[in-house]
């Protein structure tokens, strides 16, 4: 990402379109226009960022409102999450994009991993199964580790050669190419993909218009 500094807005966590294919992958793509000089950040703070994460499927809901909750009591502890979130973020944008394996990028990876929460088994919530959190009532950073597990499990297999990054001049989203064809290059058809084609068609169209107007 560019030094710019990030805007900012107010967000509605739960409208964040998931469309990177992994937890871990939705997670960097909370930063939107990436690869403009003003990206949008969507983390802008310790409740969005455990919004979001519910909403992603990273946290049940249950957690997410206790860790909110804790936060409320301990604001600069939440904010020291949120900053370690974002850096971790941006590690991992490296990570998955990088041509080559950065070893302090992974120093960093495995020195956040080490520190979060493990995992102590399965918690059920009626019939839904997820990872049980070691302290997940009570340690803010709590909300991280399902983030990390995922990224760790993606970096360590094969798939992660199938992460790209949108076609798109200035969106900058990833995602797991699960297509056949190995050729996805829109995170979403509906969005990126038509307004590229609509580019296209019109940039071609005046192209046509100007060879034959100089005929
Ligand atoms: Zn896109």
């Amino acid at each position: 990402m560019n030094s710019e500094p990030i805007a900012t807005r107010a967000t509605n966590a739960e409208t964040m379109k998931l469309l990177g294919g992994a937890l871990c992958l939705d997670f960097v793509n909370t930063v939107d226009w990436r690869l403009t000089s003003q990206p949008t950040e969507w983390l802008t703070d310790y409740g969005v960022l455990v919004r979001w994460a519910v909403h992603a499927g990273g946290l049940d809901l249950e957690t997410g409102d206790r860790l909110i909750t804790g936060a409320e009591r301990d604001l600069k502890a939440a904010s020291r999450v949120l900053g370690r979130a974002i850096a971790i973020r941006e590690t991992l944008h490296r990570l998955f994009l990088g041509d080559t394996i950065d070893p302090l990028d992974l120093n960093r990876f495995n020195a956040a991993f080490v520190e979060a929460p493990s995992r102590i088994g399965l918690a059920h919530d009626g019939d839904e199964l997820a990872w049980a959190i070691e302290g997940g009532e009570e340690r803010l950073d709590a909300v991280l580790a399902p983030v990390l597990w995922s990224a760790a499990e993606l970096l360590a297999s094969p798939e992660r050669l199938r992460v790209r990054r949108c076609a798109d001049h200035a969106c900058g989203w990833i995602f797991l190419d699960a297509s056949r064809s190995a050729r996805r290059q829109w995170c979403a058809m509906e969005d990126c993909g038509n307004r590229n084609k609509a580019r296209r068609h019109y940039s071609r169209s005046k192209q046509e218009k100007a060879s034959q107007s100089a005929q």
